[in-house]
Order: C-alpha cells, then structure tokens, then sequence
C-alpha cells in the first residue's frame, strides 16, 4: 500500500486487495499447497503442519469480513490490519472500514493490557479469549504493541478520533519504550505485568519470560523494531488531513508540514510525560493559516490550552481540540495537562485483576519493582486512603518522577513455622511501610 501510495501504480493496490480477499477461501490456499508439497511443512512449533492446520493462527480461518475477534499471532494480525486499514481508506471500500472497525474495538476493549501490551498467551503468540488477561504468562511482544502503533495510525488517517491515539500513547510509552533499557542495549521480548524472578527457572509455564532486560535474542526482531518506530515517529506524533494537522503525541520535535503551497513550521518541547506542560511554537516565517489540532488525552480530566498566555477559543471534535487561526511566527500554545496519581481498577470480568489496582500518572502506569521495595511483592497492599508523594528522580531517574505512598506488608504469624507448614487458621501479620 505504500508503494502504492508513492507510485499511484493501481496493481499494487490490486495485489493487497487480493491478499486481503483471499484469506479464508475455500479451498484454502494452503490445504492446496500442503497436497502439492506431499503433506510436507518446515514449520513443526506446535506438532506436524501446525502453520497449515492452525488457520486461526494466520488469520486465515475464515473471510476477514466474517471474523468477529482479534485472534492469533498477535504481530501478525496486526500487521495485517494496519494494511487492511490502509487499503480501505485508499480504496474508500466501507466493508473494509468496518471490519476495521469491528476488529479494532474488540482487540482494544476485550484483549488490551493496561500496559497496551496485546498477545495474552505464549502459545502461538496469541490472542486469547476476550478478559483472558494473565498478568504473569503473558506474552505481550514488543513488536505486537508496535504493530498495534501501526494499526491506530492507519486508523486515524481514516478517522481522526482520538482514541486511536490514546491506545497509541499507551503502548508507546509502557511497552515499546518499556521494551528497551535506558543504555538503548538491553531489550525485553516479552513483557509481563509481573513476574516472579524465583520461581522463572523451574515453573515451565514461564519459559517465554525474562526478568530483566537481554543483551540479544536468537529470533530478534524486537529491538530492530523498536528503532524503527523511534527512527519513524514522526509519522505517529502528527496525522497531517486537509482539514487540519492532527497533533497525537507530545514528544519534543521540529517539524515541516506543507499547507497548500506554504510550509507551516512547529516546535513542540516540554518534558512530557513526566511534567504536565507543553509547548508548540511557530517557526514559520510567513504567515500560515490553518488548523491545529490538539489531542486531549483521555487520562486528563481538566486539560488547558492557552495561546499566547491567553484562553483560546476552540471546536472540540472527537477528542481534539481545534484552533483555526493565521499562525504567525513566534505564536505558542501552551498545553497543561494535569497529572494527578491515579488508582485504575480493572474490568470485573477480567479475572485476574480481581481485588488489584493499577497505579497511573499521566500516560504512565507504573511499576513495584523488589530493587526498593524487596522481595515477595505480593504481600503489599497499597490501602484507599493512601496518599502519594512524588519524587524527583536521582541517578538513572534523573528527571523522572518516582512514587511513594504508604502501604501495608503481610508477613508470616510465625517465621518459625514457615518450613514446616504453609497454611495457618490466623491471617498473616500486617505492618504498615513506606
Ligand atoms: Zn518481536
């Protein structure tokens, strides 16, 4: 779609349309394949002809048009839609746009990590069932919540809602920025929402899971995938339409977008998402007239938008807001969006966050980790009433913010019984710490 795009050569379009429309015809291309090649498969993961026999895998089971659910290889059925998008909105084919649609909600409402992380199961990769969401044996890939960064793009060219660029933001900033260590050296494959360091080595069911970052994998594709968002972000940070130049993501950059025959030139800088200000500055030389549009995040209750340092009238439409104006060089807009600490509980039908609680603060949700709050993790209980306090950052933390809040420890009633004994008629002890 892209070569497309590029060359206005209609058979390449005509090729995606054909990748598209075959999948989940009968006979099926690869039962076909199979019988030419005398039943003979090099892909044995998961048994003999696995890749063959498992449709579902590939998205290949059934028509895309008749699919109700993201299913599958994660990466894959991402990958895929974000050329299923690409193509419905070059194509202007409404079917298409629908299955976009549908496919989208059902992923990012049932399969969807608080860490916009997707692929809840090892096996295959894949999706699961809808609120089947482990924290600990899931799969979530790097490379899943990036194609999932691909997917909300060629969304919002279809459709400027910002909610696409909400799921983007969310994935950016806890999954494929989390995938990567601050040395740009060190990788995570996979990414838990937690993990057990002891028990990694002898419970099978955790064989996929690292605990901590990994110099290299025999089947890296994360960490080039990485760099190759990063090096591309451009593409995520604005959605340029006729009628105005979307603005998804507050990352500090220049950029030149061309208005009719004039260049609008912007500088936005801040140091989001840590603090709450923003700034986008014009650089343009001759005036430009057009229409910015800003997102509202949708973790921010009250967002501000001033122009100038006055109030700026705008159009609110689908999460962003608008500022039509001659944009004159020197011209700021500064956006403040406020970021509280906030407690996120999970869906009740999502099981495995059943009396849990996330801890959030701007797009951010973070993380308890054993390196300050030792081990055995599980017997923290952060209460209701606990305030937080935040923190500047020292060290690798320089110019972050780090939470604290008082919480409660459960520890055992009786140390001295607990190799003999694991059960207890008491509840355990509890110790209030920071
Ligand atoms: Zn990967």
């Amino acid at each position: 779609m892209r070569l497309y795009e590029v060359t206005g050569e209609p058979r390449y379009m005509a090729l995606v349309n054909y990748f598209v429309e075959e999948r989940g015809k009968q006979p099926h291309f690869y039962d076909d394949e199979y019988e030419k090649r005398g039943k003979t498969s090099y892909w044995h993961t998961y048994g003999p002809a696995w890749m063959v026999k498992d449709k579902p895998y590939s998205q290949a089971h059934q028509p895309i048009a008749e699919q109700p659910r993201a299913i599958g290889h994660a990466v894959r059925f991402v990958y895929l839609m974000t050329g299923v998008a690409h193509l419905a909105r070059l194509s202007q084919d409404e079917s298409k746009r629908q299955d976009c649609l549908r496919l989208w909600n059902n992923m990012t409402q049932r399969q969807l990590y608080i860490t916009g992380g997707i692929g809840s199961q090892s096996s295959g990769e894949a999706f699961s069932s809808d609120y089947d969401l482990p924290n600990d044996t899931v799969y979530a890939e790097s490379c899943a919540s990036i194609g999932l960064m691909m997917f909300a793009r060629r969304m919002l060219e279809m459709e400027a809602d910002s909610q696409y660029a909400d799921v983007m933001e969310r994935a950016l900033y806890n999954t494929v920025l989390g995938g990567m260590a601050l040395d740009g050296k060190h990788f995570f494959y996979v990414n838990p929402l937690e993990v057990h360091p002891k028990t990694l080595q002898f419970n099978h069911i955790y064989d996929h899971v690292k605990p901590v970052r990994q110099r290299w994998f025999g089947c890296a594709c994360c960490p080039p995938n990485i760099a190759r968002v990063l090096t591309s972000i451009g593409h995520y940070i604005y959605t340029p339409r006729e009628d105005a130049l979307y603005v998804n993501l507050y990352i500090g950059n220049s950029v030149e977008v061309p208005v009719g025959e004039q260049t609008l030139r912007l500088r936005i800088s801040g140091n989001y998402p840590w603090q709450d200000q923003v700034k986008i500055a014009v650089d343009s030389p001759d005036p430009v007239n057009h229409t910015l549009a800003l997102r509202l995040p949708d973790w921010c209750r009250d967002p501000q938008v001033t122009l100038n340092g006055h109030d700026v009238a705008g159009t609110l439409k689908k999460g962003y807001l608008h500022i039509s104006r001659t944009w004159v060089e020197g011209d700021t807009l500064t956006l403040t969006l406020p970021m509280p600490v906030r407690r996120i509980y999970g869906n009740p039908l999502v099981r495995h966050v059943a009396g849990k609680v996330a801890v959030q603060r701007g797009p951010l949700v973070y993380c308890l980790e054993q390196a300050d709050n030792g081990e055995e993790l599980h017997n923290l209980w952060l209460p209701d009433n606990a305030s937080f306090t935040e923190l500047e950052g020292k060290g690798i933390f320089a110019h972050k913010v780090l939470l604290q809040a008082q919480g409660v420890k459960y520890t055992t009633r009786h140390p001295e019984k607990q190799s003999l004994w694991h059960y207890d008629t008491a509840p355990p002890n509890a110790r209030r710490r920071h």
